[in-house]
């Protein structure tokens, strides 16, 4: 019988996860994962600060990003998979999304100040600090109000004020679906509506269907069965390659358990030799 299992989705610290790459590693050898993709929003860091770790423990360490993007305004999460890391339009769409994100931060405390709560822009900078090119969102301006005692979880914090539509969201400049698939098709990456369930809009989801991209996540951590066959029906009518993956965050989602969804070798050995024969910098 054939083990291969490989959790193709994956948060951390270098944006809104909990565990640093090497811990990350160290807990998917643990519970046996014979292969891995960390898909960090928006940023590819901690790909490249984990590579050489990856190697050393002989744990086959996919390139992976997971872009937010919106159609229609509703926010569309994008993973992009198999890209060069030094990729200059992965790289520049990167930094475009790091721009965006902290005008968009600004806005959020900005919300938030007129409501009383007063998080200086420079404490969620300082969640920035040990790391380069981390990822700063809405759970890292969360866990700043459970430290004022403002909120109880970060789980409340978007319930109360984070949230779509709640009284301190702000979606920030928006980026359309299509130019994100464009940059990672540009960036010879596989582009991969994520979660697609999640996506409650039966209009958002007739246009995304529409678009190329070249799979969908079908497997995914608590996903109920029915959603499941029907998502992956969907991918095989399309020809589309699916993917798997748990959207671990450690401590961040602790709902969301390492390996709880993956793929099987054929899968990811067509994604992780693209990588290899594309420039894996290894
Ligand atoms: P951002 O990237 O700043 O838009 O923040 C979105 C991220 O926050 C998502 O990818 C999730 O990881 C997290 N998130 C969204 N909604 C919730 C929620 N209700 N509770 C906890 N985390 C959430
Ligand atoms: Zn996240
Ligand atoms: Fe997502
Ligand atoms: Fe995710």
């Amino acid at each position: 019988m054939n083990n291969f299992r490989a959790d193709l989705h994956c948060h951390t610290l270098f944006s809104d996860g909990s565990d640093s790459p090497r811990e990350l590693f160290a807990h998917a050898k643990e519970i046996g994962l014979s292969g891995l993709a960390i898909t960090d929003h928006d940023t590819i860091h901690g790909l490249v600060e984990g590579m050489p770790e990856a190697a050393k423990l002989s744990l086959p360490l996919l390139s992976g990003v997971e872009f937010s993007s919106s159609h229609r305004e509703e926010p569309v999460h994008i993973l992009a998979y198999a890209f060069p890391l030094n990729n200059p339009e992965i790289l520049k769409f990167c930094e475009m999304h790091r721009k965006r994100r902290e005008e968009r931060n600004r806005k959020i405390l900005h919300n938030l100040k007129s409501l009383g709560i007063i998080i200086e822009e420079q404490a969620l900078e300082k969640s920035n600090l040990p790391l380069k090119g981390r990822t700063i969102g809405r759970p890292h301006i969360a866990l700043l109000m459970i430290q004022q005692g403002v909120v109880g979880s970060i789980k409340e914090a978007f319930q109360k004020y984070l949230g779509e539509g709640k009284v301190a969201y702000d979606p920030g400049e928006s980026v359309s679906v299509e130019e994100t698939i464009d940059c990672i098709k540009k960036g010879k990456g596989f582009a991969i509506l994520a979660h697609p369930h999640l996506i409650h809009s039966n209009k958002l989801v007739k246009d995304l269907l529409a678009m190329p991209f070249d799979g969908l996540e079908g497997y995914y951590a608590n996903m109920f069965k029915e959603q499941e066959e029907k998502w992956l029906k969907i991918a095989e009518e399309k020809g589309w390659i699916i993917t798997g993956g748990s959207d671990y965050h450690g401590k961040t989602k602790p709902q969301n358990h390492l390996g709880s969804s993956w793929v099987k070798e054929e899968v990811f050995k067509k994604l992780y030799s693209h990588f290899l024969s594309h420039g894996s910098l290894l």
